[in-house]
């Protein structure tokens, strides 16, 4: 039994929460991946109700068949702006929704709770399990055209299945400067995964599938070892005789016959003190020369 990629799980999300607002469909996506990297499987079931879909809701268990499921009419549910999802843990292949709320329920109300949302499971009154949002506002408020500030998706100190962006396609192209083949992309899908293994087993790291510090810590390390040249094997034919390396060295000291002038000219006004007049100028020195000469 394969299990279900979390690209599916943030697909059919995406399609069953609708159109509620960007920033918590990027929350939800974020809770959607955090989960699936914990080894939870979950998926929301719905999100955005127009004033109609919430209506049929409400009459449910009422004039229509069926359990009652919410209190809420038309605009009395934040279902209704946009700002809240429910959501389901599904089997590990993604066939099966399981409605018990189970410790792996919880930590994804837990991990909800830490972007920014507040669970149903909290309430007092009226438990709705699987219920999160942006709370801070109650619907005659919303009602009334004002908005909840929603939080952006955190920062996460490591990059893992279902992420997507410059820092993929950064982390792609690394893989591949220290030998391990990975398209570019910028989708961290089950290739790059197994090419950030592969990474991990070839560094000794536990090998998790996540890019986290110690990868991190560990990819800068092979970068370094490629930029650095491969230590020398001196053989004594190859090495350069003392005496020639002194003699370059006076060669260095001294100036051109035809710029003898010009050396004893900006030794005299101290431009430079007239040392190694052959070598190369840094940037340095020439911003120190420049100075001089216009103070
Ligand atoms: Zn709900």
């Amino acid at each position: 039994m394969a299990r279900v990629s979390v690209f599916e799980l943030m697909r059919r999300s995406e399609e069953n929460m609708g159109a509620v607002n960007g920033k918590v469909k990027a929350l939800v996506m974020e809770l959607i991946k955090q989960a699936y990297h914990e080894g939870i499987e979950v998926q929301i079931t719905s999100g955005y109700r127009s004033a109609a879909e919430q209506n049929r809701l409400y009459a449910q268990g009422r004039t229509a068949p069926g359990n009652i499921v919410t209190n809420a009419r038309a605009g009395q549910s934040v279902h209704n702006y946009g700002y809240a999802v429910d959501y389901v843990i599904v089997s590990e292949d993604g066939n099966q929704a399981i409605w018990s709320v189970t410790d792996e329920w919880r930590r994804v109300a837990a991990i909800a709770k830490e972007l920014g949302f507040q669970w149903g499971g909290d309430w007092t009154s009226f438990k709705d399990y699987p219920h999160i949002d942006i709370g801070g506002l109650s619907w005659q408020q919303l009602a009334s055209g004002k908005r909840p500030k929603v939080p952006a998706v955190p920062e996460r100190n490591y990059l893992g299945i279902g992420d997507s962006g410059g820092r993929v396609e950064a982390l792609q192209k690394y893989l591949n400067m220290v030998g391990i083949k990975c398209g570019i992309d910028g989708d961290y899908g089950p290739a790059t995964e197994a090419a950030v293994k592969e990474f991990q087993r070839k560094r000794a790291l536990t090998v998790d599938g996540f890019y986290g510090p110690g990868s991190l810590a560990e990819m800068n390390e092979a970068l370094d070892e490629l930029k650095a040249p491969a230590p020398e094997v001196k053989t004594a034919a190859k090495e350069e005789p003392e005496v020639e390396k002194e003699e370059q060295y006076q060669k260095d000291a001294q100036p051109s016959p035809r710029f003898k002038e010009a050396h004893e000219w900006v030794t005299e006004k101290k431009i430079s003190d007239g040392t190694y007049p052959k070598r190369p100028v840094t940037r340095e020195e020439l911003w120190a020369m420049l100075y001089r000469i216009h103070s």
